[in-house]
């Protein structure tokens, strides 16, 4: 059976725009907080107009050796251009940028999701480990 998992789509971030790039440490200490910083287009930019742009990122934890995870936070980014005068007029544009701090005493992946209004759902994640 078809589910979503199926239409998440995955690539390098340096050769394929539309994947979110997470930069984050790769080992903490237990407790610390961590930046996990997210952002799509940070090798090649993707459009960002009315008609082409992306709509949200989300940020997970999941812990290792746990069956869910934990979702960091979620952002949208609502401006694109649109204005009453038209598409593309107001000058306004949000870029997929989005930062989280967030400690665990558990080693894990960071998992990030984005959305492409015409080019769909990417993923990408990163390890963390925790000592
Ligand atoms: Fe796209």
């Amino acid at each position: 059976m078809a589910g979503i998992k199926d239409v998440y789509q995955t690539a390098d971030w340096k050769a394929e725009k539309h994947v979110p790039a997470i930069t984050a440490p790769q080992k903490v200490a237990k407790g610390e907080f961590v930046e996990a910083m997210v952002s799509v287009g940070k090798e090649i930019p993707h459009p960002n107009t009315t008609e082409h742009h992306i709509r949200w990122i989300e940020v997970y934890f999941h812990p290792q050796g746990e069956k869910f995870p934990y979702q960091l936070g979620r952002f949208e980014f609502n401006a694109h251009g649109e204005s009453a005068q038209g598409p593309n007029m107001s000058t306004v544009y949000a870029l997929p940028h989005a930062v989280c701090r967030f400690k665990t005493e558990k080693p894990g992946t960071i998992l990030a999701t984005s959305y492409c209004n015409i080019h769909g759902l990417w993923e990408s994640s990163a390890e963390l480990n925790v000592e």
